[in-house]
């Protein structure tokens, strides 16, 4: 019989692997607070928050208990027709804490799911049968099915590998003005340019408010938000905000659409919507959209997946979402920030480090060259903490309502031992 290890190499794919010769997988066995324990005894300081979701850390008693008491009445039932409390109290608790205008919640069962979801609405609410084409900037992540692969980065992104196959959409450059830079309004020219070219096509703009994720670890500038807003209602075109990664509280406001203070007209949330206990996700939307969408031929939204509105996911969001608003979350990631931009400044001195930076619970240090992943990983793990880098980033995004000063501390330390190691070769 092959071990576990060798089982799992022969047999389970991994995100993003290759059968052929996969880097090796650490097998966890349990993980609480913000620790990993591994099945070989040893106990890993988690930097990665399982991308992005576990905001409370792992195996909270909260959650857990929530999860046990709804099970004990029901695990599942189908949405078509039936409704139940966990999904209303959720959708209350939503509306309370998501920007105003927003009115209407679709659940759907992932990210990208919800991705697809928002974009199916976005078509479905137009009056004009020529508004059928998405833009969005270059550098974005917004999952990985096919509608999601389509507005990812193009280079960077899925592009490659399904090219043609994929709809052709609309590519704005990035907006380089970084977060805390000054805004420069020579920024948003290509995407100005782009919606003027394209004012009478164009369905929605669908884009990561602030924080650029999974395509490369980029903060903008909120001003950035803030035009094209403003450009998007003057040509009529709907504007979807993907704050699947950055919502509830990961950069230290509830939604990064707050930095701005723009409301979109579509919003997605994902990962951390249940403390990261499971999957699940929403879609909000104006009231405006949902009249336009239930007055359009189909008369109705036209998605409904099987575990829509699943009862469980609802009660651990509910769970997680009041843990989280009775938490001193804001006062506890702004220390965080301050710990990771006074510990991580000294690596922009390094040898082939390339950009330091950090917002809210999100620490990143930019290589010029991509991070040898194999050996980073190993390193990681001998050093006893879980970061796990992509392309040129290797960054922190703890669990920030888990994690000690004394473990953060500890994940500035190797990431910065390790980044060292990498340039030094
Ligand atoms: C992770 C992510 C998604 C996709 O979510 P999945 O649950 O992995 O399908 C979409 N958008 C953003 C911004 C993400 O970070």
């Amino acid at each position: 019989m092959l071990s576990n290890q060798e089982f799992d190499r022969q047999h389970l794919w991994h995100p993003y692997t290759s059968t052929i010769d996969p880097l090796p997988c650490f097998e966890v066995e349990s993980a609480s607070g913000a620790e990993l324990h591994l099945a070989d005894g040893r106990t890993l300081i988690d930097g990665m928050s399982s991308w992005w979701c576990v905001i409370h850390g792992y195996s909270h008693p909260v959650l857990i208990d929530a999860a046990k008491e709804q099970i004990q009445k029901m695990s599942h039932v189908m949405f078509g027709g039936l409704t139940h409390q966990p999904a209303i109290e959720l959708g209350r608790l939503l509306l309370s804490i998501l920007p105003k205008n927003m009115q209407h919640i679709f659940y759907a069962d992932s990210g990208s799911v919800a991705t697809e979801v928002a974009m199916k609405m976005a078509i479905q609410a137009q009056d004009d049968p020529r508004r059928t084409d998405f833009a969005t900037i270059r550098c974005g992540y917004h999952g990985d099915t096919w509608n999601a692969m389509s507005v990812c980065d193009p280079v960077t992104g899925m592009h490659g590998a399904f090219g043609k196959a994929l709809p052709i959409r609309f590519f704005a450059d990035a907006p380089k003005c970084g977060f805390h830079d000054e805004w420069d309004p020579a920024d948003f020219e290509p995407m100005r340019r782009l919606i003027e070219q394209h004012s009478e096509s164009l369905a929605a703009v669908i884009l990561e408010p602030i924080v650029q994720g999974a395509g490369g670890m980029r903060f903008y500038h909120p001003q950035y938000l803030r035009e094209l807003r403003d450009l998007c209602d003057r040509h009529g075109i709907l504007l979807i905000f993907d704050e699947i990664a950055t919502g509830f509280g990961r950069t230290g406001r509830l939604f990064a659409c707050e930095h701005a203070g723009v409301e979109p007209d579509i919003m997605l949330l994902g990962k951390s919507i249940t403390g990261g206990f499971m999957t699940f996700a929403a879609v909000a939307t104006s009231a405006e959209v949902a009249r336009r969408i239930s007055e359009s031929s189909a008369g109705c939204m036209m998605h409904g997946p099987t575990f829509m509105g699943n009862p469980l996911a609802c009660a651990v969001a509910v769970a997680s979402t009041r843990l989280l608003l009775d938490s001193p979350w804001q006062q506890r990631i702004a220390e965080i920030e301050a710990i990771m931009k006074e510990r991580l400044e000294v690596a922009r001195s390094y040898p082939g480090v390339d950009d330091v930076r950090v917002l809210g619970g999100i620490g990143v240090i930019q290589l010029k060259r991509p991070v040898d992943l194999a050996r980073f990983q190993k390193r990681c793990v001998e050093e006893g903490v879980w970061i796990r880098p992509f392309g040129l980033n290797a960054y922190i995004m703890p669990p920030y309502l888990a994690v000690s000063d004394t473990q953060l501390h500890r994940l500035c330390d190797v990431l910065l031992m390790l980044v060292r190691e990498q340039a030094e070769g």
